[in-house]
């Protein structure tokens, strides 16, 4: 064999090696994120057929705990039509990471990179339009604790606030949602829609988009019955003094 051919024999052996090496990195690390963009997918998909969201509204996202960065639904696709390559991966300064499709994020991206900006401890967003959240929504008026279920959304107020208004896709809005995340996992956007936060996994955001739905019926249910009239609502501090009762004898205890 000649010098040329031995190097060369080299050189390929150190090439494909190096090759398996990029490649199997590469695979592992979108292999993680792709589990996060079919756990979004899979939410957003869901809060189509409960009709949380309709005509490609709404937004989903998560966050990568290991790179902070963060999975979003793209603007205008059908969800039932969604696929892994759709999904795009960004990063908190609105710069797109990834997203296979070519597809642009959700036209509503900055509102969510700003509440992850805010809530450290925040993994996943849901935004829908629901339609009973989004009467309230227009009426800028907050969804008082009708029942005592509110105390998982970490209302510290008592109430689902709403967020002033802001003009959907710009700084605006996003800026717009600071006060009411700060104040509780779930909150209203004045004359638009709703917003679930948690620091878990997008299913237990989206349970609590079902929440507000189901909450702002009955406010709805509540105030027509009544007359109009505000129905009784729990104070924050009784939704506060909530424990898992101390009776109940656990297995490790
Ligand atoms: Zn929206």
């Amino acid at each position: 064999m000649s010098y040329y051919a031995i190097v060369s024999l080299y050189l390929s052996r150190i090439l494909n090696v190096q090759l398996r090496i990029n490649i199997g990195e590469n695979q592992g690390e979108t292999k993680m994120l792709e589990e996060l963009k079919e756990q979004v997918i899979k939410t957003a998909r869901q809060a189509q057929r409960d009709g949380l969201c309709k005509h490609k509204s709404g937004n989903f996202s998560s966050r990568d705990k290991e790179t902070g960065y963060v999975v979003i639904t793209p603007s205008g696709v059908d969800r039932e039509l969604l696929t892994v390559d759709d999904m795009v991966v960004i990063d908190l300064d609105a710069n797109v990471i990834e997203c296979k499709s070519g597809l642009r994020p959700s036209s509503e991206t900055l509102m969510h990179l700003k509440i992850y900006g805010l809530r450290p401890e925040v993994n996943s967003i849901c935004h829908t339009h629901s339609l009973y959240a989004t009467v309230f929504a227009v009426l800028n008026k907050p969804i008082p604790a009708l029942v005592y279920e509110m105390m998982v959304m970490n209302c510290k107020q008592g109430r689902i606030p709403v967020a002033p208004y802001g003009r959907p896709g710009t700084t605006a809005l996003a800026d717009s949602v600071t006060d009411a995340c700060l104040e509780a996992d779930t909150f209203l956007l004045q004359g638009h829609g709703a917003v679930a936060v948690d620091a878990g996994p997008i299913e237990d955001a989206y349970l609590k988009a079902c929440y507000i739905e189901e909450f702002a019926e009955l406010y709805q249910h509540a105030l027509t019955i009544n007359g109009g009239k505000e129905p009784p609502a729990f104070p924050a501090e009784e939704l506060q003094a909530w424990a898992y009762p101390k009776e109940i004898h656990l297995l490790n205890q």
